[in-house]
């Protein structure tokens, strides 16, 4: 007799809590009632079930992702060789690596060396200038 499927219904959108709760129960009468054929159909059922919901899950993860990236784009400014977001209080957040940003769909924070200007991502490891401004003025706001 095969194990019966192993459902997580927390996360899971009421009607597929519904779904799955109506084929747990076909399932327990299919296999009082020996019909282990119907019944092992009903257990690939939940199974499949399970895999599209996992898939979807998957797939709205990457769309909020892609969301992210694509609001990150629209809202940062390319200065000095990186990326930086202009932040509600005129300061700016950054750099942003752009290699990153561009090839990979990554918003990667970089770290910064205030003594010699340069920023390295620990993503990528790129290196770059990021006060290539000649009047750099001292200030958190890099790039004015
Ligand atoms: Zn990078």
């Amino acid at each position: 007799m095969p194990q019966g499927v192993e459902v997580q219904v927390l996360s899971r959108p009421p009607i597929m809590i519904t779904i799955i709760d109506g084929l747990t129960s076909a399932a327990k009468v299919l296999r009082e009632a020996d019909k282990i054929e119907q019944y092992q159909l009903i257990l690939d059922a939940q199974r499949e079930l399970l895999d599209n919901q996992r898939t979807i899950q998957k797939l709205e993860e990457e769309i909020k992702k892609l969301k992210d990236i694509s609001n990150f784009k629209e809202n940062a400014d390319f200065k000095n060789n990186c990326y930086w977001l202009k932040k509600e209080d005129d300061k700016t957040d950054g750099p942003f690596c752009s290699k990153c940003v561009e090839t990979d769909d990554k918003i990667v924070r970089l770290h910064v060396n205030q003594n010699n200007g340069y920023a390295a991502c620990p993503n990528c490891k790129n290196h770059v200038y990021f006060r290539g401004e000649p009047h750099y003025n001292g200030s958190s706001n890099w790039y004015e």
